[in-house]
């Protein structure tokens, strides 16, 4: 892959975390780097969950994740892994790169695992 490739999907990648980052701000978590704290006492009585309370776990869980998989990618643009697929280790192509910047199988692996 390209240098400005590359650097555009880093940037993609960012923006992105910044999204996701608020939206999990907008929920009252707090991040800092890599590490997200939810609100004391916040989630954690599942006694109490309520419909509405665990639609919002579910969607707190879903930026989690997505976070994760955020950083994730980052931290292997910074180690120089990126764009390998993690079950063959060839390389994905730019392509699908820019359109799923998180993706971490090529397309036939993903096919396969599918
Ligand atoms: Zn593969």
């Amino acid at each position: 892959m390209d240098k400005a490739t590359l650097a555009r999907i880093k940037q993609q990648l960012e923006a992105e975390r910044a999204t996701v980052e608020q939206r999990l701000a907008d929920q009252g978590a707090t991040v800092e780097g890599d590490q997200i704290d939810m609100p004391q006492g916040g989630f954690a009585d599942s006694a109490q969950v309520t419909a509405e309370r665990s639609e919002l776990l579910s969607l707190v869980e879903g930026l989690q994740q997505t976070h994760a998989e955020i950083v994730a990618a980052l931290g292997r643009i910074a180690d120089g892994t990126y764009g390998r697929c993690a079950r063959c280790g060839k390389e994905i192509s730019p392509e699908r790169l820019e359109a799923r910047p998180r993706a971490t199988l090529c397309v036939s692996c993903k096919q396969n695992a599918a």
